[in-house]
């Protein structure tokens, strides 16, 4: 690493120049998206550690993470259903026990009444008042003298089999050459308060004692605000980098054939409203530019997306191409798969499909059909885009609920397409209601388009909260209801995303239910179950042969099923709004007055309370949205399957969505300025991130 090279070659060195740094830590490396000396430097911490001074035991409060430092006064082995090896630590301010559930012999010896012992760990409250599980210790002599870290102890994300010891030692290497970062924003535009960028991230991996462990907590300090706007910055210029090279494409011009497009919105057993009209009008505008179409419907849960899809389909059939239409599940797929047959068949077209649980044959036919172009219109889920599958002549892709689906996948289909010679247009459906500064900020790259109204009649759900010590009246008001025609969904809810857990909790829920009411006609969908066995369920509850339908989250997104007016959400409390929202968009599709009850384990924490009264007290997804984004505690991830939006390293476009003005103008500035400095800065951040994953 000490070599002579010109400034920028020396940060772009592969890790294996690195002392340490072999073959099988490369590989670790690579996993963690580092692949050259400049990386280590911006692979930024995500949270510290204090150990730059010892606490008295006296101030310690639970929670806090902190060094101690004191004298053993007793050590005591205690047997109960585990052994464990519990000790007395003093210091004169306070005492605290230390507690070990695995011990040796030897640690056990060295921990004598009378040893001094520094510790690490984090304070809890124990049976007999503060104490540390497990705590990292040393035993030293009265003589030594006691040295502290200098610095905040970073903690890297990380990979198995790569130490938090080993990563710190890495970037202590590339740190030696943080002065060669360049600086590529424009310098007038930082905040004075800012940082230089070398300085910014030297401060970010050794911030010192003095640091505001709270400001850093919650991403707040001006060294990372500095760092997320270049984030920010440099997410905005790839996408519209990916834009800008889009308008470059060429994409078949879909001239609209009104004698199959009019008849068919004639068809429809409800008028158009305004709002699908003025979005359909913006889509048939689109497929009649040589460059394909990049464009956004965002409409909240039941305002209508999927028949403005299927008129933009029409569109591109009635051209001679094919239209694709991805959707996010299999119940989802399946569903487009029936409403699309039902409108198409008459109008003589054909239709295929791909799942990925088609048999081998079924599978070959659909190919066949699709590749022939003899299937006007082709629907799957993204085994569309997996598969060998093959187009004849692709105009149009629709992908539904874009939020399952994520920024990669987006950029996986524009390569699908140019595969093929020809870039096909886009459109994006999402219920994920934004708002327009953070949308124009995550995407870019695409056009937005807003249904802003439902359709007329709707009656807003009813919500009602209760909690689980009344779930007999729950059961019977169910009873009630299906006994007096209406349909319900029982929804069971697990926090960990297994699957098979999920599952095993509806089959619970599916068994009791079905004993305390003998006399109606209950189904059970859950993720494990094969596709026909799904399907069949879902067919059965539609035809209204079912009349309770237990279900776990896989019925989350898209499902309509217009007769069912009542929802019973189990563990409400656990779930984020958006989830919930999307959740309670299964009811209230019709025009009869639906409810639904969220069930929940008291007591309630206060976020869980707030939760749950902005569902009683809303129907409006933007405006649970923004509740949403306000009860997030600062620093908590938003994952990307609730918001569909990006997950950068340091920046988070809510929390910092006051920058989004200023990171517009900056990549503005640039574009125009600067172009030079587009791709040093889109390696840096981005990397190879955006390079496409599989579907
Ligand atoms: P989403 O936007 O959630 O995908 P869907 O496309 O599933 O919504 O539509 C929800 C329901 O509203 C469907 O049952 C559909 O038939 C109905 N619908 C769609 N547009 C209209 C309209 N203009 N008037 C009345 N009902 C409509
Ligand atoms: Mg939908």
């Amino acid at each position: 690493m000490d070599s002579p090279l010109p400034v920028n070659a020396r940060l772009m060195q592969p890790l294996t120049e690195c002392k340490g740094v072999g073959p099988s830590l490369q590989e670790k490396l690579q996993k963690l998206g580092l692949h050259n000396v400049q990386d280590l430097l911006f692979h930024l911490p995500m949270r510290y550690q204090d150990r730059t001074r010892v606490l008295p035991m006296g101030s310690l409060v639970p929670g806090r993470e902190g060094v101690v430092s004191g004298e053993i006064q007793r050590t005591e082995i205690k047997y109960g259903r585990r052994r464990m090896l519990l000790i007395r630590l003093a210091d004169g301010t306070g005492s605290l026990t230390l507690r070990f559930f695995y011990f040796s012999d030897k640690q056990r010896q060295s921990l004598q009444r009378g040893a001094q012992l520094r510790c690490f760990g984090e304070v809890r409250s124990g049976p007999g008042g503060l104490e540390m599980v497990h705590p990292e210790y040393r035993v030293f002599n009265a003589a030594d003298a006691l040295e502290v870290e200098e610095h905040l102890t970073p903690v890297y994300p990380t990979t198995e089999g790569l130490n938090q010891l080993g990563l710190r030692r890495l970037i202590a290497q590339a740190l030696q050459h943080v002065a060669d970062v360049q600086e590529l924003l424009p310098a007038v535009t930082l905040a004075p308060e800012f940082p230089a960028l070398a300085q910014a991230i030297e401060y970010l991996h050794r911030p010192p004692p003095d640091a505001s462990l709270t400001l850093l907590a919650e991403g707040r300090h001006p060294a990372q605000q500095r760092l997320a706007l270049e984030e920010l910055v440099a997410h905005q210029l790839s996408l519209l980098k990916a834009r800008q090279q889009s308008q470059t494409e060429q994409a078949p011009v879909l001239k609209p054939q009104t004698d199959l497009i009019t008849p068919f919105i004639e068809t429809l057993p409800y008028q158009l409203t305004e709002a699908q009209q003025r979005v359909v009008s913006e889509v048939e505008a689109d497929l009649q530019q040589a460059h394909p179409m990049l464009r956004l419907v965002q409409g909240d849960v039941g305002s209508g997306k999927t028949v403005v899809a299927a008129i933009a389909c029409l569109q591109a059939v009635s051209a001679g191409y094919q239209a694709a239409l991805m959707a996010p599940t299999e119940i989802l797929a399946e569903q487009h798969w029936q409403n699309f047959t039902r409108w198409f068949e008459p109008l003589g077209l054909t239709l295929a499909w791909h799942t990925g649980r088609a048999k081998a044959a079924e599978r070959r036919r659909n190919r066949a059909l699709t590749e022939s172009g003899e299937a006007a219109i082709v629907i799957g889920t993204h085994a569309l885009f997996q598969d060998d599958v093959n187009f004849h002549r692709l105009g149009l892709v629709v992908v539904d609920e874009q939020h399952r689906f994520g920024v990669h996948q987006r950029m996986v289909l524009r390569e699908k397409g140019a595969l093929q010679g020809i870039h096909p247009h886009q459109l994006i459906m999402t219920a994920t209601p934004i708002p327009r500064t953070l949308a124009q900020t995550a995407y870019a790259d695409l056009d937005l388009s807003i249904i802003d109204a439902l359709p007329p009649g709707r009656r807003p759900v009813k919500t009602v909260a209760m909690s689980n010590e009344r779930r007999a009246e729950v059961v019977a008001h169910v009873a009630d209801a299906c006994r007096g025609g209406q349909q319900c969904y029982w929804v069971c809810t697990l926090v960990e995303e297994s699957e098979a857990l999920q599952a095993e909790a509806a089959e619970v829920t599916f068994t009791g239910l079905s004993e305390a009411l003998p006399d109606l006609r209950l189904g059970l969908v859950h993720g494990r179950m094969k596709g026909d066995e799904k399907e069949a369920v879902m067919a059965a509850f539609k035809a209204g042969e079912l009349e309770l339908l237990v279900a776990t989250t896989v019925i989350e997104v898209g499902v309509d099923v217009p007769n069912a007016t009542l929802m019973i959400i189990e563990n409400a409390e656990r779930l984020g709004l958006s989830q919930l929202h999307q959740l309670r968009g299964r009811v209230g599709r019709g025009s009869a007055q639906s409810a639904c009850v969220l069930m929940y384990q008291s007591p309630l924490s206060k976020t869980g309370r707030r939760r749950l009264q902005a569902m009683r007290e809303s129907n409006d997804g933007f405006r649970i949205a923004q509740i949403d984004l306000e009860l997030r505690g600062p620093g908590e991830l938003l994952g990307t399957r609730q918001t569909g939006l990006m997950q950068f390293r340091i920046a988070d476009i809510v929390r910092d969505a006051e920058l989004v003005p200023v990171v517009s103008r900056i990549a503005r500035q640039i574009v125009a300025q600067t172009p030079e400095r587009i791709e040093p800065l889109i390696e840096r951040w981005v990397g190879d991130k955006l390079r496409y994953q599989a579907v």
